[in-house]
C-alpha cells in the first residue's frame, strides 16, 4: 500500500484496506464512509440507503477514537495524516459533499492541491509554510 492514512489524534490507521474509512454525521444520520486513498479521486462508498446530497456539510470523525477531524485552519475542512514513501504529510479535504477540494501539506508547506473548488480554501493554506 502506497498511502497510509492515520488519525491525527489517536494515530489509528484509517485505511487498513486501501479505502479510507471515516465516520460521517449530520442531522441524526451517522454512518461510515469509504473514501478513495488517492487525493483528487472523489469516489465515495456509502452504506446502502444512505446519501450525501451535494452541498450538505458533514461532521467527519475518527471511527476509532471518535475525535472530530474538523480542521482549526478552516471550519470548512477536515484533516488527517498521511504517510507516503516514509514522509509525513497532512491532508485537508472539504466537509461539503460534492465539493472537490483536497490539499496535501508537507513540513515545507503546501505540496499539491486537487479538485475544482480549491480556490475556496487556498487562502487558508498558502500561508501554512510561514506558520511552521
Ligand atoms: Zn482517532
Amino acid at each position: 500500500m502506497i498511502w497510509t492514512y492515520s488519525c491525527p489524534h489517536c494515530s489509528a490507521t484509517l485505511n487498513p484496506n486501501e479505502t479510507i474509512v471515516l465516520r460521517a454525521q449530520r442531522e441524526g444520520r451517522r454512518f461510515l464512509v469509504g473514501f478513495h486513498p488517492q487525493p483528487g479521486n472523489y469516489e465515495v462508498d456509502l452504506p446502502d440507503g444512505e446519501i450525501m446530497p451535494s452541498g450538505t456539510v458533514w461532521d467527519f470523525s475518527c471511527p476509532v477514537c471518535d475525535h472530530s477531524l474538523v480542521s482549526e485552519l478552516s471550519d470548512g475542512l477536515c484533516e488527517i495524516d498521511l504517510r507516503l514513501h516514509d514522509e509525513r504529510h497532512r491532508v485537508y479535504f472539504s466537509r461539503t459533499a460534492g465539493e472537490q477540494a483536497t490539499f496535501v501539506v508537507s513540513a515545507e508547506g503546501l505540496l499539491t492541491d486537487h479538485g475544482v473548488h480549491t480556490d475556496r480554501y487556498l487562502e487558508h493554506l498558502v500561508h501554512l509554510k510561514y506558520m511552521r
